[in-house]
């Protein structure tokens, strides 16, 4: 890879990745010179589970693996906005299940026709449930310090590289040509106001049990 090809750049995730963290309240606090080796870092492991996956499960099918884990798909009717949200996806541990809002994976859809945009986030998904189970958490990569207070820190991982990673899984489990992060603004673009959430990119909320 060519760092200074930006076409490269943008079909890897680098660009997309960098420009997360640089919106995200906690991705932020990572120094700006360490922040490429940490998104470096993350489509790494992204694209590394997902040779695993597909190795260990026989199948690129986002579907069937899910079903192999033992994780629910939940193909939802329900309105995908949520506050000033609009969701396109979303993992919950227990049970394990995995919602696609189909009105966000449609309007995703009619913009992307030659993608498999379903599958891309169950993919997605996918990847969270492997990150809450089996991995070392992504969001580890990098931990930063959130408050001092006398002889205490609070320091914290980075949830934005977990989304970067999820991405990249999709992207390597689906051998797609160009990495999938950009399709998340579509979801976000079909709607009035808001902005788009899988349930797991929320810069907002870091809770696993919603992610
Ligand atoms: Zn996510």
């Amino acid at each position: 890879m060519r760092p200074e090809d930006p076409r490269v750049d943008e079909d890897t995730g680098e660009a997309w990745g960098l420009a997360l963290l640089a919106g995200d309240r906690t991705g932020r606090r990572i120094p700006p010179d360490d922040r490429r080796a940490a998104v470096r870092a993350a489509l790494a492991a992204g694209i590394r589970a997902a040779r695993c996956c597909r190795a260990a499960h026989e199948t690129a099918d986002p579907v069937r693996i899910a079903a192999q884990a033992g994780v629910d798909v939940i193909w939802s009717t329900d309105a995908p906005a949520l506050g000033s949200m609009v969701r396109i996806a979303e993992y919950a541990p227990r049970p394990a299940t995995i919602r696609v809002f189909m009105e966000s994976v449609r309007a995703i859809q009619s913009a992307a026709c030659a993608l498999p945009v379903p599958e891309i986030y169950v993919a997605h998904e996918l990847f969270h449930h492997l990150d809450a189970t089996a991995l070392r958490p992504v969001s580890d990569l990098a931990r930063v310090t959130l408050a001092r207070l006398g002889p205490w820190t609070w320091r914290s991982g980075v949830h934005a590289l977990s989304e970067i990673a999820a991405h990249a899984f999709a992207q390597g489990l689906l051998d797609l040509p160009w990495f999938p992060g950009p399709l998340d603004r579509l979801a976000r673009e079909s709607t009035p106001h808001g902005s788009w959430w899988d349930g797991g990119s929320s810069t907002e909320n870091h809770s696993r049990i919603i992610q």
